[in-house]
C-alpha cells in the first residue's frame, strides 16, 4: 500500500460499513467501469455532506406553487419574499438570485413532484 502524500489522507473501513459500501460500489461500478473504491468513497462523503448542508437550509424555505416551468418557494431568511426557480430544458435556474446552483434549486431539485416532471419529460 502507498504512503500518503502531502494533500492526501488514508482511511481506514472495517466491518459493517465496509460491507455496505463495497455493495454500493459494485453496483456503481456497474454504471462507471473506471471509478476506483477511493474515488467512490470520496464522492459519496461530498454527496452526504451537501445533503445535509441544503436539509440545514431547508428548514427556512417552503414550497408555494408548482407549475409547469416553474417552482415557487419561500424563504424566511429573505423577509418572507417568494423564491421563484424556473425550468427550462430540465435545468433549474433561480431568477431571484440568478444562480443555477443556490439552496433554492437545491431544494426544488429535491421535490418528488419536480422529479416525477423531469422523468416524464425525459421519456416523451
Ligand atoms: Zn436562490
Amino acid at each position: 500500500m502507498l504512503l500518503p502524500q502531502p494533500g492526501q489522507k488514508t482511511v481506514t473501513v472495517s466491518g459493517n460499513a465496509l460491507t455496505q459500501l463495497e455493495a454500493n460500489y459494485r453496483v456503481e461500478k456497474v454504471k462507471r467501469p473506471n471509478l476506483s473504491f477511493a474515488t467512490f468513497i470520496s464522492e459519496s462523503a461530498l454527496i452526504e455532506l451537501e445533503r445535509r448542508k441544503i436539509l440545514k437550509e431547508a428548514r427556512f424555505i417552503s414550497l408555494v406553487s408548482f407549475g409547469d416551468d416553474t417552482v415557487i418557494l419561500k424563504d424566511v431568511r429573505k423577509d418572507g419574499r417568494l423564491i421563484e426557480v424556473q425550468i427550462r430544458n430540465r435545468k433549474l435556474k433561480c431568477i431571484s438570485e440568478d444562480k443555477f446552483d443556490c439552496i433554492h434549486v437545491g431544494f426544488a431539485l429535491a421535490l418528488p413532484e419536480l422529479r416525477k416532471q423531469l422523468t416524464e419529460k425525459e421519456s416523451i
